[in-house]
């Protein structure tokens, strides 16, 4: 059960609760275009709609407003219905398409053209927009404004029988050419589109418009609370006017502010040309604000939801860090994930006085916040790899790890001093040797003397060879719509959002997790399974880094 903190939202239902407008009912609804596969920013609407019904005892449709066949698709259908339930969310019987609606919605056409509020016009779209005006100054009616009843029905009828071309004639509304609010000079309600629909095939070829077929869906629903982003404000005016004059239930239609996220963008129209144009792998790039992408770089549904309810629903727009994002999912992982060694930039170490095939294993904790989580062996032999970073030759004294002739602990194991540097013909190190002390075994000393650093590390013959990706911001601005010299979002992609490091090394237990596994990575990062893992390989993904730079 979900449910969702109190906000303006909370506050209306309990008032209409309170004077009994919708017999005490909540109905919402989500009702996600299927034109793209669903990101954060719809999260929060599902964790809103969704949390609100559970809360209220109330109901939550799941219905796809699917009445634009040119951009619709079932792998969207499908895709938003798995992440919908992968959420946590559950429509159970409720599932509509609007395109369920199509047989109705052209008899409330048809209402509408018979009460003299709808008409064919024949203007091009073009000419539409301009008669249309500004802000400064009304529109100027059609010429076609007029037409009777008889020769619209004859004319709409032809439309919906495919005698008539794209563009050539609209429906509209007939509602005010100088009214202040631009939305309600005759608004178009239905278009010819000759093309086929994911769902109903060639049946159509005139599609209704958003604002004509979203309210009375609703009202078909006998949804109670219509929530939508702000942008459709203006809209609501349209909505109870087409309501009220078709004569049918009225639901209340509510705005609240859309979830903006620094360092990303969000909208599908712009998430598809990231697909299309190639700059990531797909929908589920886990660079992607997608659920999929999401779900991918190791996200927790938990976590998501805790974030949704963290940033809380009000009228405002704002931009979210998203660094809340990652404290979220680090909360997460941090108290429900294990902890396993991974190297991700791997050094050879050679454990020179460490007897030749000689194996011990170690017992660590498999998730220190959760005793029930367990332990499980891990095995330390005389060649180990550690963590690159963990050496530096000339180290300065506040190095606390390892350096030439200075001792570490390898985590539970050994003490261990460095005693040689072995460089390829470059310089660069590619092997320590080391001695360790055999009494030190479990990680500390009878003498008790003290080794600040503590180092994680792998067997060399025992550590399974990975594939790790590590993942940055897809975009170096932290709004990169916001461009006041004309450059377009995808100039500020970031070139280094990707990088991919083929050889690296895992416990022994990571070698066959299934895609989905999440964990963590002692002292380097949150890490989950990638389904691009082979038997032979696993492919890891950073969902996070250790460190929080949320500031709180
Ligand atoms: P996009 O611009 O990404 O295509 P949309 O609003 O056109 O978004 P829909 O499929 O129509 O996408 O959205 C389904 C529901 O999700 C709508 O009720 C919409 O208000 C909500 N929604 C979409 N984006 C956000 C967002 N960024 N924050 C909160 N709610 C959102
Ligand atoms: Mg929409
Ligand atoms: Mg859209």
């Amino acid at each position: 059960e979900s449910s969702v903190s109190k906000n303006f939202i909370t506050a209306i239902i309990d008032k209409d609760n309170e004077t009994g407008k919708f017999e005490g009912r909540v109905a919402t609804r989500f009702p996600p275009e299927p034109n793209g596969y669903l990101h954060i920013g719809h999260a929060k609407s599902i964790c809103l709609n969704f949390g609100l019904a559970d809360q209220y005892n109330g109901t939550c449709n799941l219905r796809f407003d699917d009445t634009n066949p040119v951009k619709e698709d079932v792998e969207y259908v499908e895709s938003i219905k798995e992440d919908v339930r992968w959420l946590g969310f559950d429509w159970e019987d409720r599932l509509h398409y609007s395109s369920d609606y199509f047989e109705k919605l052209y008899e409330f056409a048809v209402q509408l053209i018979k009460g003299g509020k709808a008409y064919v016009d024949s203007l091009s779209a073009e000419e539409i927009r301009e008669y249309r005006g500004s802000l400064k100054e009304p529109g100027k009616e059609s010429p076609y404004r007029n037409r009777s009843v008889e020769e619209n029905l004859e004319l709409f009828e032809k439309m919906k029988n495919g005698e008539c071309e794209e563009g050539e004639h609209v429906l509209r509304a007939k509602i005010d050419m100088a009214a202040p609010n631009i939305i309600l000079r005759d608004p178009t309600i239905y278009r010819i589109r000759k093309a086929a629909h994911h769902r109903t095939g060639d049946t159509w070829c005139i599609y209704p418009m958003y604002d004509f077929t979203h309210c009375l869906s609703d009202s078909l629903e006998k949804i109670t609370h219509s929530l939508c982003t702000l942008e459709f404000e203006n809209n609501r005016a349209l909505y109870d006017w087409m309501l009220e004059a078709l004569g049918v239930y009225r639901p209340q239609q509510i705005e609240f502010a859309r979830l903006n996220l620094s360092y990303t963008v969000m909208s599908k129209r712009r998430l598809i040309q990231l697909v299309e144009d190639g700059h990531v792998s797909g929908w589920d790039d886990p660079r992607m604000p997608t659920i999929s992408g999401m779900r991918r770089r190791g996200y927790s549904p938990a976590s998501i939801r805790n974030f949704c309810e963290r940033i809380g629903v009000a009228k405002a727009a704002n931009m979210v860090d998203f660094a809340l994002l990652e404290f979220s999912v680090r909360e997460d992982l941090n108290a429900n994930s294990h902890r396993y060694m991974g190297v991700v930039n791997p050094l050879k170490v050679v454990i020179e006085n460490y007897p030749e095939g000689q194996v011990e294993e170690f017992e660590f904790q498999n998730n220190p916040e959760d005793p029930d989580a367990g332990t499980r062996m891990v095995p330390f032999s005389r060649e180990m790899y550690i963590e690159r970073e963990d050496f530096m030759e000339d180290a300065p004294k506040k190095f606390f790890r390892l350096s030439q002739g200075r001792e570490v602990r390898l985590r539970y194991a050994y003490y261990v001093t460095c005693t040689d540097v072995i460089k390829d013909d470059n310089g660069e190190v590619i092997e320590l040797r080391c001695t360790y002390d055999p009494e030190t075994r479990g990680g500390s000393s009878k003498d008790g003397r003290r080794v600040k650093g503590t180092l994680h590390w792998l067997s060399a013959p025992h550590a399974v060879e990975a594939e790790v990706r590590l993942y940055n911001h897809l975009f170096t601005k932290e709004n990169p719509l916001k461009n006041k010299d004309g450059s377009d979002f995808k100039d500020h992609i970031n070139p280094e959002s990707l990088e991919v490091r083929p050889t690296c090394y895992v416990e022994p237990a990571l070698g066959n997790v299934k895609p989905g596994y999440r964990c963590q990575f002692e002292r380097v990062g949150y890490f989950c399974a990638d389904p691009d893992s082979t038997p032979e390989k696993p492919v890891f993904n950073r969902t996070a880094t250790l460190r929080d730079t949320w500031k709180k």
